[in-house]
């Protein structure tokens, strides 16, 4: 698993990044170390321990690359191919993702909670015991997937395709669902409300 290492900026609150001693806000060769970053991501196909908090991934072409006890905090995802990676044990939380492909991608024991998504593509994953809670998701396509014992508690989901799912013990509690579709899915395995014990 990540180290978080302090930013070595006196005061500064946030974690070192992949490759330096400060956070993203205090690299001073931003563009140099973001080509690094680059270069890097792309000459290998798996990953561990790497710490991205608040980086922006734009347009960049990652199909295949695994991920193993990674964190990107806060980070951006935008117009970037995902399609069949595989993350495990990963922390993104507090991110946005738009425009995105992540098709046929493999998500288990991973933290995706209070991200806003837009217009993203998941169809045929795998995403396994999964923390979106928070989720603010717009036109976005989850069918086909696998979603067991993932969770969608507390967000707001408008427009999205969850049909022929696997949902048994997915949660959506406290969740406002708007247009959503979940056609041939097994929605009554989902738990929609919180279970209270009968007095
Ligand atoms: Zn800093």
């Amino acid at each position: 698993m990540f180290d978080l290492t302090p930013c070595e900026v006196s005061g500064c609150r946030r974690h070192a990044v992949w490759n330096s001693a400060v956070c993203t806000n205090h690299l001073t060769n931003f563009d140099q170390w973001s080509s690094a970053l680059k270069q890097y991501l792309l000459s290998k196909n798996e990953f561990s321990s790497l710490v991205l908090n608040r980086v922006t991934f734009t347009q960049l072409d990652l199909r295949g690359k695994r991920f193993k006890g990674c964190a990107f905090l806060g980070a951006t995802w935008q117009e970037t191919q995902l399609d069949g990676c595989e993350f495990r044990n990963c922390f993104l939380d507090f991110g946005s993702f738009r425009d995105c492909s992540l098709q046929e991608t493999t998500w288990i024991f991973c933290s995706v909670s209070g991200n806003t998504m837009k217009n993203c593509h998941w169809k045929g994953s795998d995403i396994l015991h999964v923390n979106f809670n928070g989720l603010e998701a717009e036109s976005c396509d989850f069918s086909e997937s696998d979603l067991y014992f993932s969770r969608f508690n507390a967000g707001t989901l408008t427009d999205v395709q969850f049909r022929d799912c696997n949902l048994k013990k997915t949660q959506f509690i406290d969740t406002e669902l708007i247009n959503i579709n979940f056609q041939y899915s097994n929605y009554e395995e989902a738990e929609m409300h919180e279970e209270k014990d009968e007095l």
